[in-house]
């Protein structure tokens, strides 16, 4: 057995275990990165970035590379396949990013690899114990004393249950498939290039859905299919070549000619929610967290997310730097935003109609989604734009995000690639704290604001400049 100590030890090397541990590696905490599989998979899963994930990623610097890997730039968003437009919103990226799951995660691996950080691959957490000054987790033949567990580790979460967590939620009647599948030639009436959500789900029979998105190579496509109202008996069970096959001749008719599937998976409508995201020195994040139904294209997104808002928070507290009760607005924080996820999935999937009457729901809400208000309150939720955590200042931009916006050099967020608080101010003023870089700006995106501190994590903490204590 090997033993080592470590600050945290992060379980799973996801897009949010690996978002965190950037977070960790900035703020010079000491982290062990443990994940289970030899190599990435690979596959593609989550195909996006929603826009205040890439707001997020351009807080660090990490959204140039994101960019570099990505294969599309899709103007808008969806609500229930219903496209819904980011226009309305203050930001400077409204519009996702079309990115394989594999590359997001690659391109946080990357940058940790440069801030000297190895992630343990083949080192499955198995088991943990924990008292009241810290955690001793057991992986393979390492054992890691740590002062924080961080579970990451997804939707299975071995974390989770071994805190005997409850995690509960909506259990669902259907499933879908996702599979990237390569065709011959590009199959009749299919896009050659993702650029909008219409059209790319289409609904054949009631219940039933089947959405085509082209990927990065020529005739390769990622097609999900499924049904509302009916779930195979074993949904672990493989993905076998024929469902993919009955599915696109559904869609394309018999001449589509697939060439290669070259992954599937199963996935369910459940929608499942952490009763507590900390017990004592454990935490969970991301998908360990919250599991629901793809739409939306909202989970790898709610995880990189939770992983910027534990990031500081976490680093603070372990640097004594935290004030009280400062870990714990963890969960209050992020908890809510993860319940809204569930609860738009939920709306979402009962716009699946599986009857005459819910057709005639669904095309009326069609018909309001029109209105510039109602886009604007869509796109706001699966964004996660319209993010607002509660704060003790009145002023109706505490507590939202900062947009990015320009400066004499550059724009707000190269403020913040140190990961470190900051005082934006239109007059001279001392730091409140050592901690925060003060810069002094002509204009700030509130006409009546004088002066804001922003988190690290880019939302504004006041509008009086005060630290808080
Ligand atoms: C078909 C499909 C399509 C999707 N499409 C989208 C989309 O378009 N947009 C979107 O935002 N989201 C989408 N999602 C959701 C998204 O994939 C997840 O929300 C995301 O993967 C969550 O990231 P995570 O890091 O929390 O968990 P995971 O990605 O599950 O990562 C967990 C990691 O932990 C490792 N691990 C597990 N147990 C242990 C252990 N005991 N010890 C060490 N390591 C362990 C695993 O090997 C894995 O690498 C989709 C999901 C599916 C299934």
């Amino acid at each position: 057995m090997t033993e080592l100590t470590a600050e945290v030890v992060i379980a799973g090397a996801g897009p949010t275990g690996l978002m965190l541990a950037n977070e960790l590696a900035l703020a010079g905490v000491d982290t062990v990165v443990l994940e289970r599989m030899h190599e990435r998979t690979g596959l593609s899963k989550a195909l996006n970035l929603q826009p205040r994930t890439a707001e997020v990623l351009d807080l660090r610097g990490l959204l140039g590379r994101a960019e570099d890997r990505s294969f599309a730039t899709v103007a808008d968003g969806h609500f229930a396949v219903i496209p819904v437009s980011y226009a309305g919103w203050n930001t400077r990226h409204p519009y996702q990013l079309g990115i394989p799951q594999a590359e997001v995660e690659a391109a946080l691996e990357e940058r940790l690899a440069e801030q000297g950080v190895k992630v343990r691959r083949g080192y499955e957490l198995t088991t943990f114990t924990q008292d009241a000054n810290g955690v001793t987790v057991t992986a393979g033949d390492l054992r890691i004393r740590a002062q924080y567990l961080v579970g990451c580790d997804g939707g299975r979460s071995t974390v989770r249950k071994a805190l005997n967590m409850p995690f509960e939620g909506i259990e669902g009647q259907g499933h879908g498939v996702a599979a990237d599948v390569r065709f011959t030639k590009t199959p009749p009436g299919a896009p050659t290039e993702w650029r909008s959500m219409t059209n790319m789900v289409t609904s054949q029979a009631p219940g039933k859905f089947i959405g085509v998105i082209p990927l990065a190579e020529p005739n390769l496509y990622r097609i999900s299919f499924g049904d509302r109202l009916n779930r195979p008996p074993n949904l672990r069970a493989e993905v076998t070549p024929d469902e993919v096959r009955t599915a696109v001749a559904e869609r394309f008719g018999p001449e589509a000619e697939i060439a290669e599937i070259r992954w599937a998976s199963r996935f369910s409508d459940d929608s499942r929610l952490a009763a507590n995201y900390k017990v004592g020195r454990v935490l969970l994040a991301g998908d360990a967290a919250h599991t629901h139904f793809p739409a939306g294209g909202q989970g790898l997104n709610l995880g990189i997310q939770d992983a910027m808002n534990l990031g500081w928070k976490l680093a603070a507290t372990i640097h004594n730097q935290a004030p009280a009760g400062l870990l714990e607005t963890y969960e209050s924080e992020r908890r809510p935003v993860a319940q809204q996820v569930l609860d738009n999935v939920a709306a979402q999937n009962a716009l699946i109609p599986t009857n005459p009457n819910q057709l005639a729901l669904r095309a009326l809400f069609r018909d309001l989604t029109a209105i510039p208000e109602v886009q604007h309150h869509l796109s706001g939720m699966v964004s996660g734009l319209n993010i607002k955590y509660a704060t003790e200042d009145p002023h109706p931009a505490a507590g939202t995000r900062l947009p990015d916006f320009p400066l004499p050099q550059g724009h707000a967020s190269t403020l913040f690639h140190k990961g470190n608080w900051v005082l934006l101010t239109k007059t001279p003023v001392p730091p409140p704290h050592t901690a925060v870089l003060v810069a002094q700006v002509p204009e700030l995106p509130w006409p009546d604001v004088e002066k804001v501190l922003v988190r690290p994590d880019g939302y504004v903490a006041n509008t009086t400049g005060v630290w808080p204590s």
